[in-house]
Protein backbone atom coordinates (compact mmCIF):
# COMPACT_ATOMS: atom_id res chain seq x y z
CA UNK A 1 0.00 0.00 0.00
CA UNK A 2 2.62 2.40 0.07
CA UNK A 3 2.73 3.30 -3.67
CA UNK A 4 -0.47 4.94 -3.88
CA UNK A 5 0.09 6.70 -0.23
CA UNK A 6 3.27 8.28 -1.64
CA UNK A 7 1.11 9.03 -4.80
CA UNK A 8 -1.39 10.54 -2.86
CA UNK A 9 0.68 12.61 -0.65
CA UNK A 10 2.75 14.01 -3.57
CA UNK A 11 -0.27 15.42 -4.73
CA UNK A 12 -1.67 16.76 -1.30
CA UNK A 13 1.49 18.36 -1.40
CA UNK A 14 1.15 19.51 -4.78
CA UNK A 15 -2.09 21.06 -4.29
CA UNK A 16 -0.84 22.84 -1.25
CA UNK A 17 1.95 24.29 -2.71
CA UNK A 18 4.30 22.58 -0.79
CA UNK A 19 5.74 19.95 -2.86
CA UNK A 20 8.86 22.11 -2.88
CA UNK A 21 9.34 21.92 0.99
CA UNK A 22 8.53 18.29 1.86
CA UNK A 23 10.90 15.48 0.40
CA UNK A 24 9.22 12.27 -0.07
CA UNK A 25 11.64 8.92 0.46
CA UNK A 26 10.66 5.57 -0.24
CA UNK A 27 12.66 3.40 2.00
CA UNK A 28 12.89 -0.77 2.01
CA UNK A 29 11.11 -2.38 4.61
CA UNK A 30 10.86 -1.39 7.94
CA UNK A 31 10.38 -4.67 9.18
CA UNK A 32 7.37 -4.05 11.04
CA UNK A 33 4.85 -5.60 8.65
CA UNK A 34 2.08 -5.95 10.71
CA UNK A 35 1.62 -2.11 11.45
CA UNK A 36 2.84 -1.91 7.34
CA UNK A 37 2.07 1.09 5.48
CA UNK A 38 4.64 2.65 7.80
CA UNK A 39 4.99 6.27 7.17
CA UNK A 40 7.84 8.26 9.31
CA UNK A 41 8.24 12.10 9.14
CA UNK A 42 11.59 13.77 10.01
CA UNK A 43 12.79 15.53 12.07
CA UNK A 44 11.25 13.72 15.29
CA UNK A 45 11.25 10.40 13.81
CA UNK A 46 7.51 10.52 14.28
CA UNK A 47 5.84 6.38 13.47
CA UNK A 48 3.13 6.60 11.44
CA UNK A 49 1.53 2.90 11.27
CA UNK A 50 -1.00 1.47 8.84
CA UNK A 51 -1.74 4.42 7.49
CA UNK A 52 -4.01 4.81 4.37
CA UNK A 53 -4.16 7.42 1.62
CA UNK A 54 -7.36 9.06 3.65
CA UNK A 55 -5.20 9.68 6.60
CA UNK A 56 -2.42 11.58 4.36
CA UNK A 57 -4.62 14.84 4.22
CA UNK A 58 -4.17 15.30 7.80
CA UNK A 59 -1.14 14.24 8.47
CA UNK A 60 -0.63 16.97 5.88
CA UNK A 61 -2.81 19.54 7.84
CA UNK A 62 -1.57 18.89 11.55
CA UNK A 63 1.47 17.67 11.25
CA UNK A 64 3.26 19.28 8.34
CA UNK A 65 1.54 22.67 8.65
CA UNK A 66 0.53 22.84 12.25
CA UNK A 67 3.31 20.52 14.16
CA UNK A 68 0.65 18.05 16.27
CA UNK A 69 1.13 14.96 15.95
CA UNK A 70 -1.79 12.72 14.67
CA UNK A 71 -2.42 10.93 17.66
CA UNK A 72 -4.83 7.97 16.09
CA UNK A 73 -1.76 7.34 13.79
CA UNK A 74 0.68 6.37 16.45
CA UNK A 75 1.73 3.25 17.13
CA UNK A 76 0.14 1.37 20.67
CA UNK A 77 1.97 -1.38 22.59
CA UNK A 78 -0.96 -4.23 22.95
CA UNK A 79 -1.75 -4.24 26.83
CA UNK A 80 -0.50 -0.44 28.10
CA UNK A 81 -2.18 0.89 24.90
CA UNK A 82 -0.05 3.46 25.25
CA UNK A 83 1.00 5.55 21.81
CA UNK A 84 4.64 5.79 21.70
CA UNK A 85 5.88 7.68 18.56
CA UNK A 86 9.64 7.16 18.29
CA UNK A 87 10.63 4.23 16.50
CA UNK A 88 13.28 3.23 18.76
CA UNK A 89 10.76 2.95 22.01
CA UNK A 90 8.80 0.63 20.70
CA UNK A 91 9.36 -3.06 22.21
CA UNK A 92 9.05 -4.78 18.77
CA UNK A 93 12.55 -2.77 17.54
CA UNK A 94 14.02 -2.25 21.43
CA UNK A 95 14.84 -5.99 22.04
CA UNK A 96 16.54 -6.10 18.53
CA UNK A 97 19.85 -6.12 17.50
CA UNK A 98 19.65 -4.65 14.09
CA UNK A 99 23.34 -4.86 11.77
CA UNK A 100 22.31 -6.29 8.72
CA UNK A 101 18.86 -4.59 8.66
CA UNK A 102 20.56 -1.45 9.89
CA UNK A 103 19.88 0.96 7.07
CA UNK A 104 16.40 -0.70 5.49
CA UNK A 105 13.72 1.45 6.34
CA UNK A 106 16.04 4.68 6.92
CA UNK A 107 17.59 5.25 3.73
CA UNK A 108 16.56 5.64 0.37
CA UNK A 109 17.64 2.40 -1.26
CA UNK A 110 17.94 4.19 -4.74
CA UNK A 111 20.51 6.90 -3.49
CA UNK A 112 24.04 5.37 -2.94
CA UNK A 113 24.65 9.05 -1.30
CA UNK A 114 22.77 8.57 1.75
CA UNK A 115 24.41 4.69 1.89
CA UNK A 116 28.05 6.57 1.59
CA UNK A 117 26.66 9.03 4.19
CA UNK A 118 26.42 6.59 6.61
CA UNK A 119 30.05 4.84 6.32
CA UNK A 120 29.17 2.56 3.19
CA UNK A 121 32.01 1.57 1.30
CA UNK A 122 34.40 2.37 4.13
CA UNK A 123 34.36 -1.58 4.85
CA UNK A 124 35.89 -1.68 1.00
CA UNK A 125 38.44 1.07 1.16
CA UNK A 126 39.70 -0.90 4.70
CA UNK A 127 39.58 -4.04 2.66
CA UNK A 128 41.43 -2.89 -0.42
CA UNK A 129 44.41 -1.37 2.41
CA UNK A 130 44.94 -4.55 3.67
CA UNK A 131 46.40 -7.82 2.19
CA UNK A 132 43.80 -10.29 0.30
CA UNK A 133 44.90 -12.94 3.21
CA UNK A 134 44.81 -10.24 6.06
CA UNK A 135 41.03 -9.73 5.23
CA UNK A 136 40.45 -13.74 5.36
CA UNK A 137 41.64 -13.84 8.38
CA UNK A 138 39.33 -10.88 9.90
CA UNK A 139 36.70 -12.70 8.26
CA UNK A 140 37.41 -16.17 9.96
CA UNK A 141 38.25 -14.66 13.06
CA UNK A 142 34.98 -12.91 13.21
CA UNK A 143 33.22 -15.86 13.34
CA UNK A 144 30.80 -15.10 10.85
CA UNK A 145 28.85 -18.60 9.65
CA UNK A 146 26.56 -18.78 5.99
CA UNK A 147 23.36 -17.27 6.68
CA UNK A 148 22.23 -19.37 4.01
CA UNK A 149 21.24 -22.57 5.86
CA UNK A 150 24.27 -24.71 6.25
CA UNK A 151 26.29 -22.30 8.44
CA UNK A 152 29.74 -23.32 7.02
CA UNK A 153 32.35 -20.66 8.20
CA UNK A 154 32.48 -17.63 5.95
CA UNK A 155 36.10 -17.37 6.53
CA UNK A 156 36.93 -20.83 6.18
CA UNK A 157 35.31 -20.62 2.99
CA UNK A 158 36.93 -18.00 1.23
CA UNK A 159 40.29 -19.32 1.99
CA UNK A 160 39.78 -22.56 -0.41
CA UNK A 161 38.38 -20.67 -2.41
CA UNK A 162 41.22 -17.98 -2.40
CA UNK A 163 43.85 -21.32 -2.27
CA UNK A 164 41.98 -23.01 -5.33
CA UNK A 165 44.30 -23.30 -8.46
CA UNK A 166 43.63 -20.53 -11.15
CA UNK A 167 43.79 -17.09 -12.93
CA UNK A 168 39.98 -16.95 -13.36
CA UNK A 169 37.74 -16.83 -10.21
CA UNK A 170 33.41 -16.00 -9.55
CA UNK A 171 31.69 -14.56 -6.74
CA UNK A 172 28.01 -15.23 -6.26
CA UNK A 173 24.84 -14.09 -4.37
CA UNK A 174 22.52 -16.37 -3.90
CA UNK A 175 19.75 -14.88 -3.79
CA UNK A 176 17.33 -17.24 -4.45
CA UNK A 177 15.07 -17.48 -1.29
CA UNK A 178 11.94 -19.50 -1.88
CA UNK A 179 10.84 -20.81 1.27
CA UNK A 180 7.46 -20.43 2.33
CA UNK A 181 7.57 -17.74 4.97
CA UNK A 182 10.78 -16.23 4.54
CA UNK A 183 11.61 -12.44 3.03
CA UNK A 184 14.81 -11.93 4.59
CA UNK A 185 16.84 -11.50 1.76
CA UNK A 186 14.17 -9.59 -0.64
CA UNK A 187 13.99 -7.23 2.30
CA UNK A 188 17.89 -6.49 2.31
CA UNK A 189 18.13 -6.04 -1.29
CA UNK A 190 15.26 -3.80 -1.43
CA UNK A 191 16.34 -1.86 1.14
CA UNK A 192 19.89 -1.55 1.30
CA UNK A 193 21.26 -3.19 -1.93
CA UNK A 194 24.69 -1.24 -1.65
CA UNK A 195 25.43 -3.54 1.57
CA UNK A 196 25.52 -6.55 -0.48
CA UNK A 197 27.56 -5.37 -3.12
CA UNK A 198 30.05 -4.05 -0.97
CA UNK A 199 30.27 -7.49 1.04
CA UNK A 200 30.70 -9.02 -2.30
CA UNK A 201 33.51 -6.46 -3.50
CA UNK A 202 35.24 -7.44 -0.06
CA UNK A 203 34.97 -11.05 -1.01
CA UNK A 204 36.63 -10.53 -4.67
CA UNK A 205 39.23 -9.25 -3.38
CA UNK A 206 39.98 -11.50 -0.93
CA UNK A 207 39.53 -14.43 -2.69
CA UNK A 208 41.11 -12.82 -6.04
CA UNK A 209 38.15 -12.74 -8.15
CA UNK A 210 37.16 -10.35 -10.89
CA UNK A 211 33.37 -11.41 -11.96
CA UNK A 212 30.38 -11.80 -10.06
CA UNK A 213 26.92 -12.44 -10.19
CA UNK A 214 23.89 -12.25 -8.30
CA UNK A 215 21.65 -14.87 -8.50
CA UNK A 216 18.12 -13.65 -7.51
CA UNK A 217 14.28 -14.38 -8.49
CA UNK A 218 12.34 -12.94 -11.07
CA UNK A 219 9.47 -13.21 -8.41
CA UNK A 220 11.55 -9.82 -6.54
CA UNK A 221 11.29 -7.46 -9.53
CA UNK A 222 11.59 -4.92 -6.67
CA UNK A 223 15.06 -6.26 -5.44
CA UNK A 224 16.19 -6.53 -9.65
CA UNK A 225 15.16 -2.67 -10.25
CA UNK A 226 17.26 -1.71 -6.78
CA UNK A 227 20.10 -3.67 -7.61
CA UNK A 228 20.10 -2.78 -11.27
CA UNK A 229 20.15 1.00 -9.81
CA UNK A 230 23.27 0.12 -7.34
CA UNK A 231 25.08 -1.46 -9.74
CA UNK A 232 24.56 1.43 -12.33
CA UNK A 233 25.82 3.90 -9.26
CA UNK A 234 28.65 2.05 -8.20
CA UNK A 235 29.80 1.67 -11.04
CA UNK A 236 29.29 5.55 -11.98
CA UNK A 237 31.79 6.27 -9.05
CA UNK A 238 34.48 4.25 -9.47
CA UNK A 239 33.23 1.31 -7.33
CA UNK A 240 32.82 -1.59 -9.87
CA UNK A 241 34.13 -1.88 -12.86
CA UNK A 242 37.93 -1.76 -13.36
CA UNK A 243 40.85 0.07 -11.26
CA UNK A 244 38.25 0.53 -8.28
CA UNK A 245 39.58 3.11 -6.16
CA UNK A 246 42.78 3.74 -7.73
CA UNK A 247 43.89 0.69 -6.09
CA UNK A 248 44.47 -1.44 -9.69
CA UNK A 249 41.25 -4.01 -8.23
CA UNK A 250 39.14 -5.23 -11.37
CA UNK A 251 35.39 -6.49 -10.34
CA UNK A 252 32.86 -6.64 -12.64
CA UNK A 253 28.59 -7.56 -11.21
CA UNK A 254 26.08 -9.19 -13.26
CA UNK A 255 22.21 -10.06 -12.04
CA UNK A 256 21.10 -13.44 -13.22
CA UNK A 257 17.10 -13.74 -12.85
CA UNK A 258 16.19 -17.46 -11.49
CA UNK A 259 12.83 -18.69 -13.09
CA UNK A 260 11.93 -19.71 -9.64
CA UNK A 261 12.80 -23.25 -8.52
CA UNK A 262 13.60 -23.77 -5.10
CA UNK A 263 16.25 -26.68 -5.76
CA UNK A 264 18.29 -23.67 -7.73
CA UNK A 265 18.73 -22.13 -4.12
CA UNK A 266 21.72 -25.68 -4.04
CA UNK A 267 24.59 -23.96 -5.05
CA UNK A 268 25.57 -26.91 -7.92
CA UNK A 269 21.99 -25.98 -9.69
CA UNK A 270 22.90 -22.53 -9.04
CA UNK A 271 25.82 -22.64 -11.01
CA UNK A 272 24.28 -24.87 -13.39
CA UNK A 273 21.75 -22.88 -13.75
CA UNK A 274 23.75 -19.34 -14.67
CA UNK A 275 25.34 -21.19 -16.95
CA UNK A 276 22.03 -22.01 -19.28
CA UNK A 277 21.51 -24.95 -18.56
CA UNK A 278 18.28 -27.08 -16.65
CA UNK A 279 19.06 -26.18 -12.30
CA UNK A 280 19.85 -29.32 -11.46
CA UNK A 281 22.71 -30.19 -8.81
CA UNK A 282 25.53 -31.32 -9.14
CA UNK A 283 27.70 -34.84 -7.38
CA UNK A 284 30.64 -33.18 -4.86
CA UNK A 285 33.10 -33.00 -4.59
CA UNK A 286 34.29 -31.12 -6.54
CA UNK A 287 33.45 -28.68 -4.61
CA UNK A 288 32.13 -25.03 -6.25
CA UNK A 289 35.38 -23.70 -4.24
CA UNK A 290 37.80 -25.50 -6.91
CA UNK A 291 35.70 -26.33 -9.45
CA UNK A 292 32.59 -23.75 -10.09
CA UNK A 293 31.34 -21.50 -12.66
CA UNK A 294 32.18 -22.59 -15.78
CA UNK A 295 34.82 -24.77 -14.29
CA UNK A 296 36.23 -22.20 -12.30
CA UNK A 297 36.62 -21.96 -8.80
CA UNK A 298 33.77 -19.98 -6.73
CA UNK A 299 32.85 -18.89 -3.59
CA UNK A 300 29.16 -18.57 -3.05
CA UNK A 301 27.53 -17.27 0.00
CA UNK A 302 23.81 -15.57 0.12
CA UNK A 303 22.35 -11.86 0.75
CA UNK A 304 22.36 -11.79 4.55
CA UNK A 305 26.12 -13.38 4.77
CA UNK A 306 27.71 -10.43 2.53
CA UNK A 307 25.59 -8.21 4.09
CA UNK A 308 27.04 -8.35 7.14
CA UNK A 309 30.76 -8.14 5.68
CA UNK A 310 31.08 -4.36 5.28
CA UNK A 311 29.98 -3.99 9.09
CA UNK A 312 33.01 -6.66 10.09
CA UNK A 313 35.52 -4.89 8.01
CA UNK A 314 34.43 -1.11 9.19
CA UNK A 315 34.40 -2.85 13.02
CA UNK A 316 36.63 -5.36 13.59
CA UNK A 317 36.12 -9.24 13.83
CA UNK A 318 36.33 -8.78 17.70
CA UNK A 319 33.65 -6.38 17.67
CA UNK A 320 31.43 -9.36 15.72
CA UNK A 321 32.66 -11.58 17.52
CA UNK A 322 31.52 -10.64 20.86
CA UNK A 323 28.11 -10.99 20.09
CA UNK A 324 26.27 -14.38 20.11
CA UNK A 325 26.99 -17.68 21.49
CA UNK A 326 30.48 -19.49 21.45
CA UNK A 327 30.05 -21.20 18.41
CA UNK A 328 27.53 -18.64 16.48
CA UNK A 329 28.30 -15.31 16.77
CA UNK A 330 26.78 -11.96 15.22
CA UNK A 331 23.25 -11.38 14.80
CA UNK A 332 20.52 -13.41 12.32
CA UNK A 333 17.82 -12.15 10.81
CA UNK A 334 14.55 -13.97 10.91
CA UNK A 335 10.75 -13.46 9.24
CA UNK A 336 8.10 -13.94 11.86
CA UNK A 337 5.25 -15.00 10.66
CA UNK A 338 1.94 -17.17 11.44
CA UNK A 339 -0.11 -16.58 14.66
CA UNK A 340 2.36 -14.38 15.91
CA UNK A 341 0.76 -10.67 16.60
CA UNK A 342 4.09 -9.03 15.26
CA UNK A 343 4.49 -10.50 11.90
CA UNK A 344 7.45 -9.33 10.63
CA UNK A 345 11.22 -9.20 9.78
CA UNK A 346 13.35 -9.46 12.96
CA UNK A 347 17.27 -9.12 13.61
CA UNK A 348 18.67 -10.52 17.46
CA UNK A 349 21.99 -11.52 18.51
CA UNK A 350 22.40 -15.68 18.04
CA UNK A 351 21.81 -17.68 21.24
CA UNK A 352 18.60 -14.79 21.65
CA UNK A 353 15.66 -17.65 23.04
CA UNK A 354 12.87 -18.57 20.88
CA UNK A 355 10.50 -17.35 23.77
CA UNK A 356 11.81 -13.80 23.46
CA UNK A 357 11.54 -13.58 20.03
CA UNK A 358 8.29 -15.12 19.65
CA UNK A 359 7.05 -13.39 23.00
CA UNK A 360 8.06 -10.22 23.52
CA UNK A 361 9.18 -9.21 20.05
CA UNK A 362 6.48 -10.60 18.22
CA UNK A 363 4.26 -10.06 21.17
CA UNK A 364 3.08 -13.62 21.68
CA UNK A 365 0.47 -15.55 20.23
CA UNK A 366 -2.77 -14.26 18.03
CA UNK A 367 -6.28 -13.60 19.84
CA UNK A 368 -4.28 -15.11 23.46
CA UNK A 369 -4.16 -18.65 22.67
CA UNK A 370 -1.95 -21.07 23.83
CA UNK A 371 1.41 -21.82 21.41
CA UNK A 372 2.01 -24.43 20.54
CA UNK A 373 4.96 -25.10 18.05
CA UNK A 374 7.47 -22.97 15.77
CA UNK A 375 8.40 -24.74 12.29
CA UNK A 376 12.16 -22.53 11.96
CA UNK A 377 14.53 -22.80 8.97
CA UNK A 378 11.76 -23.12 6.23
CA UNK A 379 10.74 -26.69 4.78
CA UNK A 380 14.20 -27.66 5.28
CA UNK A 381 14.11 -27.19 9.62
CA UNK A 382 12.00 -28.72 11.86
CA UNK A 383 9.24 -27.83 14.00
CA UNK A 384 9.60 -27.21 17.75
CA UNK A 385 7.18 -27.64 20.49
CA UNK A 386 6.29 -25.53 23.80
CA UNK A 387 8.96 -27.36 25.75
CA UNK A 388 11.55 -26.35 23.78
CA UNK A 389 10.97 -22.22 23.76
CA UNK A 390 13.59 -21.97 26.17
CA UNK A 391 15.95 -22.96 23.36
CA UNK A 392 18.85 -20.23 22.57
CA UNK A 393 18.62 -19.89 18.91
CA UNK A 394 21.62 -20.50 17.29
CA UNK A 395 23.34 -23.40 14.63
CA UNK A 396 24.15 -26.00 17.23
CA UNK A 397 21.37 -25.74 19.69
CA UNK A 398 18.89 -25.99 17.06
CA UNK A 399 21.00 -28.99 14.90
CA UNK A 400 20.53 -31.06 18.09
CA UNK A 401 16.84 -30.54 18.31
CA UNK A 402 16.15 -31.74 15.01
CA UNK A 403 15.18 -28.14 13.37
CA UNK A 404 18.19 -25.93 12.07
CA UNK A 405 18.52 -21.95 11.38
CA UNK A 406 18.29 -22.42 7.15
CA UNK A 407 17.58 -19.17 5.58
CA UNK A 408 15.45 -18.10 8.92
CA UNK A 409 11.94 -18.45 8.41
CA UNK A 410 10.12 -19.09 11.54
CA UNK A 411 6.66 -19.69 11.47
CA UNK A 412 4.43 -19.79 14.72
CA UNK A 413 1.68 -22.05 15.86
CA UNK A 414 -1.25 -22.14 18.06
CA UNK A 415 -3.33 -24.59 19.42
CA UNK A 416 -5.45 -25.11 16.72
CA UNK A 417 -2.66 -26.16 14.08
CA UNK A 418 -2.73 -29.92 13.10
CA UNK A 419 0.55 -31.13 13.60
CA UNK A 420 0.43 -33.61 10.79
CA UNK A 421 -1.52 -31.25 8.29
CA UNK A 422 1.53 -28.91 8.88
CA UNK A 423 4.22 -31.70 7.99
CA UNK A 424 2.05 -32.59 4.99
CA UNK A 425 1.98 -28.76 3.92
CA UNK A 426 5.80 -28.76 4.04
CA UNK A 427 6.50 -31.79 2.53
CA UNK A 428 4.16 -30.96 -0.45
CA UNK A 429 6.56 -27.77 -1.09
CA UNK A 430 9.48 -30.04 -0.58
CA UNK A 431 8.33 -33.03 -3.31
CA UNK A 432 7.12 -30.55 -5.72
CA UNK A 433 10.18 -28.91 -5.63
CA UNK A 434 12.34 -31.80 -6.04
CA UNK A 435 14.22 -32.11 -9.30
CA UNK A 436 13.91 -35.81 -10.11
CA UNK A 437 17.56 -36.44 -10.38
CA UNK A 438 17.75 -38.90 -7.61
CA UNK A 439 15.82 -41.98 -6.80
CA UNK A 440 15.15 -41.44 -2.83
CA UNK A 441 14.50 -37.86 -3.14
CA UNK A 442 12.41 -38.24 -6.02
CA UNK A 443 10.53 -41.54 -4.71
CA UNK A 444 10.65 -41.05 -1.32
CA UNK A 445 8.71 -37.60 -0.80
CA UNK A 446 6.04 -38.57 -2.79
CA UNK A 447 5.27 -42.19 -0.90
CA UNK A 448 5.82 -40.44 2.15
CA UNK A 449 3.13 -37.17 0.74
CA UNK A 450 0.85 -40.39 0.11
CA UNK A 451 0.55 -41.37 3.50
CA UNK A 452 0.56 -38.26 5.23
CA UNK A 453 -2.25 -37.24 2.53
CA UNK A 454 -4.46 -40.08 3.51
CA UNK A 455 -3.57 -39.59 7.15
CA UNK A 456 -5.40 -35.74 7.04
CA UNK A 457 -8.04 -37.18 4.95
CA UNK A 458 -8.67 -40.07 7.51
CA UNK A 459 -7.68 -42.84 5.84
CA UNK A 460 -4.31 -43.66 7.81
CA UNK A 461 -3.60 -47.44 7.71
CA UNK A 462 -2.28 -49.65 10.66
CA UNK A 463 2.13 -49.37 10.14
CA UNK A 464 1.38 -46.07 8.22
CA UNK A 465 3.61 -44.05 11.34
CA UNK A 466 6.40 -46.67 11.18
CA UNK A 467 6.62 -46.55 7.86
CA UNK A 468 6.37 -42.88 7.51
CA UNK A 469 9.25 -42.88 10.12
CA UNK A 470 11.56 -44.99 7.94
CA UNK A 471 11.22 -43.50 4.36
CA UNK A 472 11.54 -40.05 6.33
CA UNK A 473 15.17 -41.75 7.08
CA UNK A 474 16.33 -43.34 4.37
CA UNK A 475 15.47 -39.75 2.53
CA UNK A 476 17.72 -37.98 5.09
CA UNK A 477 20.33 -40.11 4.92
CA UNK A 478 20.53 -41.39 0.78
CA UNK A 479 19.82 -38.21 -1.22
CA UNK A 480 21.89 -36.28 -3.31
CA UNK A 481 21.72 -32.85 -2.34
CA UNK A 482 20.07 -30.64 0.42
CA UNK A 483 16.87 -30.49 -0.80
CA UNK A 484 16.03 -33.78 -0.48
CA UNK A 485 18.56 -34.17 2.86
CA UNK A 486 16.28 -31.78 4.76
CA UNK A 487 13.01 -33.02 3.53
CA UNK A 488 12.12 -35.26 6.11
CA UNK A 489 13.03 -32.39 8.74
CA UNK A 490 9.37 -31.42 9.22
CA UNK A 491 8.09 -35.09 9.64
CA UNK A 492 10.52 -36.12 11.78
CA UNK A 493 10.86 -33.26 14.27
CA UNK A 494 7.06 -33.58 14.04
CA UNK A 495 6.50 -37.26 14.79
CA UNK A 496 9.34 -36.62 17.60
CA UNK A 497 7.75 -34.32 19.32
CA UNK A 498 3.75 -34.63 18.48
CA UNK A 499 4.09 -38.34 17.86
CA UNK A 500 0.88 -39.25 19.53
CA UNK A 501 -0.86 -36.28 16.96
CA UNK A 502 -0.21 -39.00 14.25
CA UNK A 503 -1.19 -42.12 16.39
CA UNK A 504 -4.51 -40.09 17.25
CA UNK A 505 -4.93 -39.77 13.21
CA UNK A 506 -5.05 -43.57 12.95
CA UNK A 507 -7.03 -44.44 16.40
CA UNK A 508 -9.55 -42.26 15.05
CA UNK A 509 -9.67 -44.02 11.70
CA UNK A 510 -10.24 -47.00 13.51
FE1 LIG B 1 17.01 -33.45 -7.04
FE2 LIG B 1 15.95 -34.14 -4.66
FE3 LIG B 1 18.00 -35.47 -5.58
FE4 LIG B 1 18.34 -32.93 -4.77
S1 LIG B 1 17.81 -34.67 -3.50
S2 LIG B 1 19.18 -33.91 -6.61
S3 LIG B 1 16.34 -32.08 -5.41
S4 LIG B 1 15.96 -35.35 -6.56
Amino acid sequence: GSRPLKEHLEKELTARGLRRDVDIILTGCHGFCEQGPILIVEPGKTFYCRVQTEDVDEIVEQHLLREERVDRLLYREPGSGEAVFAYPEIRFYARQKRIVLQNCGHINPEDIGEYVALQGYQGLRKALSMERGAVIEELKRSGLRGRGGAGFLTGMKWEFTANAPGEKKYIICNADEGDPGAFMDRSVLEGDPHAVIEGMLIAAHAIGADEGYIYVRAEYPLAIERLQIAIGQAEKYGLLGTNILGTGFNFNLHIKAGAGAFVCGEETALLTSIEGNRGMPRVRPPFPAVKGLWDKPTNINNVETYANVPHILRHGADWYAQMGTRTSKGSKVFALTGKVNNTGLVEVPMGLPLREIIFDIGGGIRDHKPFKAVQIGGPSGGCLPESMLDLPVDYDSLTAAGAMVGSGGLVVMDEETCMVDIARFFLSFTQKESCGKCTPCREGTKRMLEILTRMTQGEGRPGDVEALEELAQVVKDSSLCGLGQTAPNPVLTTLRYFRHEYEAHIQEKR
